[in-house]
């Protein structure tokens, strides 16, 4: 079971973000899901074995908190 906190919203990690010109982006609902998909995308795509702290840094302060819209079907056209 989710709390409504965690339905409406999720983590967004945009590379372009610590300064690479890609358009990759992870998104996920918790920061140890995320940050594996990072890891390997830095890895395969811009062969980095190794992330310094300096990068490990830049990564979590990549990660931000988005906002899910959540459409509700309460009627409209009822009103
Ligand atoms: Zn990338």
């Amino acid at each position: 079971m989710y709390s409504i906190n965690e339905q409406m919203a999720k983590l967004v990690f945009k590379c372009r973000d610590i300064g690479f010109e890609c358009n990759y982006e992870a998104n996920g609902k918790y920061v140890d899901e995320i940050v594996p998909k990072i890891i390997e995308h830095l890895r395969v795509v811009h062969n980095l074995e190794k992330l310094d702290e300096e990068m490990k840094d830049r990564i979590a302060k990549s990660i931000n908190k988005v906002p899910i819209k959540i459409k509700m079907a309460v009627g409209k056209k009822t009103l």
